[in-house]
Order: structure tokens, then sequence, then C-alpha cells
């Protein structure tokens, strides 16, 4: 599909921004959505709305129906063995709060340790952090390499510590550097450790086959992927899912209720409390099949193309910092000017029309690791041109000439 084709289905980029046609270059924050999305979510409030797995009647039915076929979308999509190890939840944030709250009742203890990596967002990262507060276990972290990657002697330096989990992204969002999950994995599990993956920057960006990685758990946001917001998955091997005590309580997720005593529901629905996301559930399935239709080899090409052309335009700017080894990336590219402030680079750049990131992106860690306060990101979808590319450059020298 041309890339010009594929813009025509997104209806949110075809907007002036301060007088500029809109560059959007945050695509790592959240996607823009294809109309096949949006029409999904109002036809299901137009035609289907009604609660899921409860009623008898037609309409809670076919919500019912619709809502559990993605989850075997989605079971497909991961490559995953069986549908209860699909979980719902509101994202990828929700998903690592659910597993680091379980693991803290009754699993970790002070005699375990939980490995994190510098480079993982605070949402896989706080979430750990305090449920080794929780817990009294030990949380350590990775430190990444100069150049953003994972030093597997290092790892295997920490293993040897034995740690209960390690978790890590698959891409991190700051650096763009596509982690060797398989790898990662096996040798995690060598050393007897479970492994949780980080797929917010990962599901997008590259084909993802849990049981060929072999990882434990893995995690992702609909948002990121071209779906809506409020839905996201975690998958877990069934065995270990079914070990874990239920994160929240409520309707749905329980088989039999007494005065004094609960049993639970079997897997997914322990861990899925309360009404669903419905319309976003069903309206992520259309998502995947966007990204089914485009295909990852296409995803992969178009993605490749636009960073080569923004490091290429990039690497000549005088004082440019590019964090990141550049033949790991993916569509994330990081970076900051010398003598000149992120933030000021974002707002100059939103006045010509250009939507980067500026800040933390939520991963102080990393930052300090760095030694920087901040820095600007530029990160790229499949509908993104390299025009936009050329003109993000080209406006990012006019906003220094401005600057210093
Ligand atoms: N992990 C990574 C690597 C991310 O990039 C993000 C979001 O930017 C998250 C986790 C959190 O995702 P969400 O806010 O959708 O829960």
């Amino acid at each position: 599909m041309r890339t010009s084709d594929i813009r025509q289905e997104f209806p949110l980029l075809n907007q002036q921004v301060n007088g500029y046609p809109l560059v959007y270059l945050d695509n790592a924050a959240s996607t823009q959505k294809p109309e096949s999305v949006l029409s999904a979510i109002g036809d299901y409030y137009r035609s289907l709305n009604s609660n899921v797995h409860r009623g008898v009647h037609h309409l809670s039915q076919q919500a019912t129906s619709a809502f559990e076929d993605t989850r075997e979308y989605v079971r497909n999509f991961m490559g995953a063995s069986a549908k209860e190890e699909i979980i719902f939840t509101r994202g990828t944030t929700e998903a690592v709060n659910l597993l680091a709250e379980s693991f803290s009742r009754g699993i970790l203890s002070p005699a375990d340790t939980v490995l994190a990596t510098v480079s993982d967002h605070h949402s896989n990262f706080v979430p750990w952090q305090q449920a080794c507060l929780r817990s009294g276990a030990k949380f350590d972290v990775l430190p990444v390499q100069a150049n953003g990657t994972i030093s597997m002697e290092l790892l295997e330096e920490k293993l040897r510590q034995k740690p209960r989990i390690v978790v890590f992204p698959h891409i991190s969002n700051v650096l763009g550097i596509v982690n060797p999950v398989k790898q990662i994995t096996a040798m995690a599990h060598a050393y007897g450790a479970l492994v949780l993956v980080d797929g917010a920057q990962g599901i997008a960006h590259c084909p993802v086959n849990v049981c060929d990685f072999d990882c434990d758990f893995y995690v992702w946001s609909g948002h990121k992927i071209y779906g809506p917001t409020g839905i996201g998955v975690l998958y877990g091997k069934k065995a270990l899912l079914e070990q874990l005590p239920p994160y929240q309580f409520g309707g749905e997720m329980i088989e039999e209720v007494e005065w004094q005593q609960t049993s639970f529901a079997a897997l997914p629905y322990k861990f899925e409390a309360g009404t669903p996301a419905i319309a976003e559930g069903i309206a992520l399935k259309t998502a995947l099949e966007f990204v089914h239709r485009v295909g990852f080899d296409a995803i992969g090409q178009h993605e490749a193309d636009l960073v080569n052309h923004a490091f290429e335009g990039l690497k000549d700017i005088e004082g440019i910092e590019i964090y990141g080894e550049k033949t790991r990336h993916s569509g994330v590219i990081s970076f900051n000017v010398k003598g000149v402030y992120h933030y000021d680079i974002g707002v100059i750049l939103d006045q010509m029309g250009i939507a980067v990131r500026t800040g933390h992106h939520c991963a102080q860690p990393l930052m300090k690791f760095l030694n920087i306060p901040g820095c600007v990101r530029c990160s790229f979808a499949i509908y993104n041109t390299v025009s936009e590319v050329e003109y993000f450059v080209e406006s990012l020298q006019k906003a220094l000439r401005m600057l210093r």
C-alpha cells in the first residue's frame, strides 16, 4: 500500500496546526486512528451497546461475541496458545500494576530480587519498585551501555544473583533500541527467572510471537497500535496466571460469593473485574486488522526509511547528540542540541505545525543515567512521509537559528 493511500484512512492528519499542515511525530506517545477504528467505536454505540458476559438478551450476546472475537484475534496476533492467556486491561500501565500487585501479595518475599533496566518506562519501573517496597524484596536495576543496548555480560552477572523476575522493554521509548527479547528471555530462564516484556513500543513495529519469544508475560496498549485508548493486553502463560492472586475484585471475576468467602472465576475473567472497555475492545480488533492489512514487512521497511532519512538530516546539525545506537533503532529518535533547551525546540516546532515530544518521556532513571534533564523525541508511524521528515529537519534548523 502507498503511504498516500494509508494517510487517507486517517482523517485527523488532514488538518492545519498554527497555519501549517500538521506533521504528527509523536507516535510513541499515541498513534492516530484509521477511519475503520473510529467507525467501529461509533457502530458499537449505535447498534450494539449493552453489557458483556451477563445478559441472555440479543444485544448482550452480540456485544459479548464481538468482544470475545477481539480476544481470539489478539491471541492469534501475538502467537499465544490459548484465549485464557489474554487478559484485557486499560493499557500497559495497568497490566504491569496487575502483575506487580499480584506478585507482591504472596509471591515476592525479602529473599527475592526483581531486576528492571535503567531504560524502562516508569510504567514498568515504579510498580515493581513499589512491589519490592511492599514485599521486602530487593529492586535491582540493570544499566545500559553507552549506545543504549543491554550488555549480555552485565545481564548475566545480574542473573547470577537469581532474580525472581526480569522486566525490560521490547523497544525503548526513548532510545528506540530494539532489545533481543528471545535471547534475554532464554538467558533469564537459564537462571530460573521469569520474564516480563513491556511491549508498549514493540507491538506496533514488529511481529510479536510470545511462544517463539518464550517470555512469561508481554504487555501492551491499544492506543499505540492505531487502536483506542482505555484498552490494553496482558499476555501471560496460563500456568503462571493460574497461580497469581486476582488484582481487583468485583463483578465478572467471581465464581461464587458467600458471606465470608469468595471463589474466583477461571482465566481470563479472574483478572477482569467490572465492566470492561467494550467499545474499545471491539475496535481494537479493527486496529489489528488494519495493521495486518498493511503488514509488518511494509511497516518495518517504511519506518526504517523514515528513520534513515531523519538520521541523515540530523547528523550534520552542529552540536546535536542523538541517543542510542543507530543500527538497532525502531521508529524513535531522541536528541539534544548543545546550548539549547529541549522544551524550547518543541515549542517552536509546534509553531510550525510539528508535534514532537520533549521532556523526560516517563523515563527519569534513564535521563539520570544519561545525565540530561530531558530531550526531544520524534517518533514515526506508517502514515508519516519522507517529505514530513525533510520538513521536520528544515524546521529544526530554522528553530535552532532562532534559539542560538
Ligand atoms: N511502556 C513504554 C515503553 C511506553 O512507551 C509507555 C507509554 O508511552 C508505557 C509503558 C505506558 O503505556 P500506557 O500509558 O498506555 O499504559
